[in-house]
């Protein structure tokens, strides 16, 4: 494996982990509450700014590609608000949000939000050779931008790559796993993905993918059913399991456990 210290398989056999990030290694609110408002506010300005630009017709082209219909900037506008306000996991939209939270991160209005275990699981698993991915609808631009300002630091380095829904594919769909699995040339068996979405997980495991469904404290939505339930990553670590070695870790982190 790419990086690897470590020759030999670990004793589960676990090749890499795939995790997702709103409601599994971020707070699903921090989401909603912080990051689609910020973007949802500066659709408008961020378009007439950047009118005529680069990225302001890759934003357009991308809106004609989606919809098969041509878009001149207002109608553009008016479909990704629309989109924005129905969560509407489309790509164009995903790519707008990207541009505009790059800008925040920048400007050091936005923090991307981790929970404490993430952290220390990601070194875990890194001291063992197995690779850390992550698959998210947000673009991979703002997945990069999420895990490089976060309370904890920049945890780029801590991640071997990323995957979202234009490198791979839709999250409930089983194809996408086959996918990840082909190019990160794993058996599915010796990889697990990590979601709080059954339609995810039970993507994930129809493709032959090991799968834990992570529901977080504080998290009111009904749990998810047929896959293994953890409420952080430290289970997986720390216990044999999906994602687990046989031995115990070191979580000298909870570094900051008030840090919801
Ligand atoms: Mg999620």
């Amino acid at each position: 494996m790419p990086g690897s210290r470590q020759a030999r398989v670990p004793d589960n056999g676990l090749r890499a982990v795939v995790l997702d990030i709103e409601g599994t290694t971020g707070s699903l609110g921090h989401v909603r509450d912080v990051l689609f408002p910020y973007a949802r506010e500066r659709f408008a300005p961020w378009l007439a700014a950047h009118r005529g630009t680069a990225p302001w017709r890759q934003i357009l082209d991308a809106v004609t590609a989606h919809t098969g219909t041509a878009h001149d900037e207002a109608s553009a506008l008016a479909l990704l608000e629309q989109w924005a306000d129905a969560d509407v996991k489309a790509a164009p939209l995903k790519t707008l949000q990207g541009l505009i939270w790059a800008d925040g991160y920048a400007a050091g209005e936005l923090c991307g939000h981790v929970y404490p275990d993430v952290p220390p699981a990601l070194r875990h698993w890194k001291s063992r050779g197995t690779g850390r991915f992550v698959y998210s609808s947000g673009s991979v631009a703002a997945q990069r931008d999420w895990f490089g300002h976060t309370a904890h630091g920049d945890l780029r380095p801590l991640l071997d790559g990323y995957f979202d829904l234009t490198t791979t594919g839709p999250k409930a769909d089983p194809d996408s796993y086959r996918a990840i699995a082909a190019d990160l040339g794993h058996a599915p068996a010796d990889l697990l993905f990590v979601s709080d979405v059954g339609a995810e997980l039970d993507a994930a495991a129809a493709a032959g993918w090991r799968t834990a469904a992570v529901r977080r404290p504080g998290d009111e939505r009904a749990a998810v059913t047929g896959h293994e339930a953890v409420a952080s990553l430290t289970p997986l670590v720390s216990r044999p399991g999906p994602g687990g070695p046989a031995a115990p870790v070191d979580t000298h982190t909870q570094e900051h456990p008030n840090d919801e």
